[in-house]
Formats: structure tokens, C-alpha cells, sequence
């Protein structure tokens, strides 16, 4: 599939729809879901038009790929997560039960978060 630059994230990356930013550098951009299923509820998603982490991996280059994980480390720490514990999860394809086709790592904590599949 090719990607969809319709996608309401491609949106927020232009600056068409507004977020609630967290962080941001030249390879990601990190908000707040708008519909948080934990205390605390971060995206990270990578400012590459990469609709999932089988094109990410397949055609990003190594700064991307290592820029976006260095910004999940760094909105980890920015939302002071280590210490107590925290999940990253990226959904994939319809079996993962992805909803925007565009990249993104949420970003779960502030609360124990159960088991890992429900
Ligand atoms: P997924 O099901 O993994 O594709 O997750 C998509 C996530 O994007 C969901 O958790 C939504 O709540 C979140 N989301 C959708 N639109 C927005 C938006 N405009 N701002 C922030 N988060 C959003």
C-alpha cells in the first residue's frame, strides 16, 4: 500500500491540525493521544512518510530509524517514566489493530499496566 498523505498525522506533521506537543526534533515529533488509554499516553511518530514499521525498517534511513528511537528515549524521560516502568507498543496492519497509517510509537504509563495482550 502506498502511504496516504491524508492521514490526520501527516496533518499534524504539517502544522494543519493542532497537537499537544511533548517534543520534537528533526526526525520525530511526540504529542499527547487524544484519547489516552493510560495516565499518561504518548505518541512518537517519526516526520518520514513511513506507513508502518515494515516500511520504516525496509526504507528509512539509519538516522531516521535511530533518531525516532532516541526520541522515544527522550519523551521517556521528559514525562519521567524510567523509574517507575513503561510501555512502548507499535500496531501494525489490521492484526495489529492499526488506525492511522502512519508510523507511531505509543507510549503507555503512570499506572501498572496489566498484561501485555488482552
Ligand atoms: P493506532 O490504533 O495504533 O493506529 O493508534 C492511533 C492512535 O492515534 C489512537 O490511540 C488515537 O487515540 C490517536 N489519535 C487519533 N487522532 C489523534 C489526534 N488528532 N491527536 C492525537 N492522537 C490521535
Amino acid at each position: 500500500m502506498t502511504y496516504d498523505p491524508q492521514n490526520i498525522f501527516a496533518k499534524i506533521l504539517r502544522g494543519e491540525i493542532p497537537c499537544n506537543k511533548i517534543y520534537e526534533d528533526e526526525y520525530a515529533l511526540s504529542f499527547h493521544d487524544i484519547n489516552p488509554q493510560a495516565p499518561i499516553h504518548a505518541l512518537v511518530i517519526p516526520k518520514g512518510p513511513y506507513q508502518s514499521m515494515t516500511d520504516f525498517t525496509a526504507k528509512a534511513s539509519s538516522e531516521e530509524i535511530s533518531g525516532t528511537l532516541r526520541a522515544i528515549g527522550k519523551v521517556v524521560d521528559i514525562l519521567n517514566l524510567p523509574e517507575d516502568g513503561y510501555r512502548v507498543l507499535s500496531n501494525t496492519g489490521t492484526n495489529g489493530g492499526q488506525e492511522v497509517p502512519h508510523l507511531h510509537f505509543h507510549i503507555f504509563g503512570g499506572k501498572r499496566l496489566g498484561r501485555m495482550l488482552v
